[in-house]
């Protein structure tokens, strides 16, 4: 039978959002991209699922977060078709999860970074004219090399999904908060964003930023918001500009409109390094001395801090505890003007854990991966057992110590744009500021 040239694979996610694995919603918004552009390069995708994908000649793989990385190694890695020596196909993976691929390099052949909606037509190309691929953002498995996060411009067509259509509006951040990947990776083309694109957030509510935020002329009934960061130190040494004031401020600018109540879901990031509780405290006074005039309820929704790769946070410390998860749906402050909870489905530290080991993963890793994704002593455990029973079998270090800034990194071959030695001078003013019993924004400089 003559194989097809070209499919992306379905594969099961951790967590069922759609069927198909995401590919008619807007989950997976930059697989659609890809292969929009492939299409218009005269080249037609179709879809494979890890039994079928022997019938294509190249299986795209699209990893939309750190978690995809187990889901697809847990979909392939006890296939015999998927081993190495029998792969009957060429495999290229990409997306916004693709950060570290060793834990996976042995099921992939080439290792995509960043955007690369304007060469991966050549790229296939290349492969389905028996080529070999050499580009400074492919990293070609399973060797590990040096690569570049691709920086891309926004990408010009409209994209039709069953949510309907969605058309590129900006990329990166401007603000270049230390501790997010998404800024630090993709490069912004614009000096604002606007993440309140409906589109992306499947009719829910709009996402702002907390600026944004205070710019709502009219009542809304459901809000998205960040604040990333328990207390004004924390937010200011890692370059979240907001303050106690703007935190109120924007409590009571939400409840200021009349009406029903307002439900505001404000991102926050737990466990950042030097955090104690005397910060935790900081937030919960401030948010009681907010005095909204009709009803806010505000849900804070906590992820446990990871250090995430390329940024100038990435070689910081890792705290599993105190477990974020405990937080979950307990109360901050009630009143009849203000409700104010934490929320019920705050992340576990073993789900922090998974995601720091991928992220931090060398060769020695193999072992340990295998058994997060295929133990079942370890799924049959609550997150503190499973912890606890692979810190008697694991040495973590690795995963979990500060590294200095200067010093090699487990992801050293991963470089964003902005080059490593800026990136290194930013860790160390910023290790300064952490150690400083208070941060203004005054001493916060602006890169
Ligand atoms: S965390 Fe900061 S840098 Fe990242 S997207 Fe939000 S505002 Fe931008």
């Amino acid at each position: 039978m003559k194989k097809n040239d070209v499919a992306f694979l379905v594969y099961k996610p951790l967590k069922q959002r759609r069927k198909n694995n995401s590919f008619d919603g807007n989950d997976n918004i930059g697989a659609l991209v890809i292969i929009d552009a492939l299409n218009c390069g005269g080249i037609d995708v179709g879809f494979c699922s890890p039994e079928t994908a022997h019938n294509f000649r190249i299986v795209l793989v699209s990893l939309t977060s750190t978690y995809d990385v187990i889901a697809f190694y847990k979909s392939v890695a006890i296939m015999p078709q998927w081993q190495k020596s029998k792969r009957a196909f060429k495999v290229v993976a990409g997306g916004f999860g693709m950060q570290n691929p060793i834990t996976i390099r042995n099921y992939i052949d080439y290792a995509v970074f960043g955007r690369a909606h304007d060469f991966i037509c050549k790229i296939i190309d290349l492969l389905l004219g028996g080529g070999c691929v050499q580009h400074e953002s492919v990293m070609c498995l399973p060797d590990i090399h040096n690569v570049k996060i691709a920086q891309a411009p926004l990408y010009e067509n409209k994209i039709h999904f069953k949510g309907g259509v969605w058309r590129e509006a900006f990329t990166g951040c401007p603000r270049k908060c230390k501790f997010c990947y998404f800024t630090w990776s993709r490069k912004s083309t614009q000096n604002s964003c606007d993440y309140s694109q409906s589109i992306l957030t499947d009719g829910k509510s709009p996402e702002l930023t907390w600026d944004q935020m205070m710019l709502i002329e009219k009542k809304a009934g459901r809000i998205r918001s960040a604040i990333d960061g328990f207390s004004e130190r924390l937010r200011f040494a890692y370059g979240k500009k907001i303050s106690n004031t703007d935190i109120i401020n924007g409590i009571e600018h939400l409840g200021s409109f009349g009406g029903n109540a307002t439900v505001l879901t404000a991102y926050n990031i737990s466990n950042m390094p030097r955090e104690n509780e005397s910060d935790r405290l900081e937030l919960y006074e401030t948010i009681a001395r907010a005095k909204p005039k009709t009803r806010v309820i505000l849900v804070l929704q906590s992820t446990p801090f990871r250090p995430s790769l390329a940024t100038p946070m990435q070689h910081c410390e890792v705290s599993l505890y105190p477990a974020t998860s405990s937080l979950s749906a307990s109360v901050i402050f009630d009143s009849p003007k203000l409700r104010a909870m934490h929320s019920f489905s705050n992340e576990s530290p073993y789900s922090q854990l998974e995601t720091v080991i991928i992220e931090r993963a060398t060769e020695a890793t193999d072992k340990l991966f295998y058994a997060i994704c295929f133990s079942p002593r370890l799924k049959s455990l609550s997150s503190k057992e499973a912890i606890s029973v692979i810190k008697k079998n694991f040495d973590l270090t690795q995963y979990l110590r500060r590294y200095d800034p200067e010093e090699k990194h487990p992801a050293w071959f991963l470089n964003g744009y902005i080059s490593r030695d800026k990136i290194i001078n930013i860790s160390k003013k910023m290790e300064l500021k952490m150690a400083a019993p208070t941060v203004t924004l005054q001493n916060d400089e602006v890169e």
